[in-house]
């Protein structure tokens, strides 16, 4: 077992070598301990600290067409931030791996403070197939992994795309709602029913696509709980 343990190590050490693990916040060069990105950007994140507040900006941007119980999401989203480039790289950059650890690291940042206390299925926000099939994963599920991997909460995929929508990126806070409705379906209600779950996406923006989510839960399993976890959110 040690020397398993020995070789392993020396193994990570000639890959840090040939391939030098770095920070995918600011490109320093990793150290020992270090995950994903630096002591330094680690220390300097613009955290929300949503999770230990019953009530915030998550909560109040969904407020109105969804009772959310828990809400939380790990750091702000500004489109200047370098922060920023967590998201992107996840999203577009075929990097899911990187959607993966930022899942296990911030679930076992907020872990002790109970935020996951009684949550039965992690649902990630799911994306259109056709989508799926030309990115090759949905950032969304691999955040899934990671926090599964941390609470050993299972991952549900209950809830579905039903047709494909366009781009959000150009659109109000009106038309991206109107855009996304009705987009979402539940596959088999039975099994919700009665069940606290936690949705799960890359970033809050407007609130559009998961208010969308948990109108199309709600209408499905009328007695289900519903939580979000998200790994940005814009801040106005
Ligand atoms: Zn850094």
């Amino acid at each position: 077992m040690e020397a398993l343990r020995l070789i392993r190590g020396w193994w990570n050490d000639l890959l840090s070598v040939i391939f030098p693990r770095v920070c995918e916040v600011c490109g320093r060069q990793l150290v020992d301990g270090e995950e994903l990105i630096c002591t330094y950007c680690n220390a300097s994140m613009p955290r929300t600290n949503y999770h230990v507040s019953d009530f915030n900006p998550v909560h109040h941007r969904l407020a109105a067409s969804a009772c959310v119980d828990r809400a939380s999401s790990w750091f702000e989203y500004r489109r200047t931030s370098p922060y920023v480039d967590l998201i992107l790289k996840a999203k577009y950059y075929d990097r899911p791996d990187i959607a993966r650890d930022m899942g296990r690291i911030y679930s076992r940042e907020i872990f002790k403070s109970g935020f996951f206390d009684g949550i039965d299925i992690i649902l990630p926000v799911p994306m259109h197939h056709i989508k799926q099939l030309k990115r090759g994963y949905n950032q969304a599920e691999e955040i899934a992994v990671g926090i599964s991997g941390t609470t050993r909460i299972p991952i549900g995929d209950n809830l579905r795309a039903l047709h494909g929508h366009s781009s959000q990126t150009r659109r109000g806070a009106f038309e991206r709602y109107l855009n996304v409705a009705g987009l979402f379906g539940v596959a088999n209600p039975a099994e919700l029913a009665g069940r606290h779950v936690l949705l799960v996406d890359d970033v809050l923006t407007t609130g559009s696509t998961l208010s969308s989510c948990c109108d199309a839960l709600r209408r499905a399993v009328p007695d289900i709980r519903i939580s979000i976890l998200t790994l940005a959110a814009a801040t106005r």
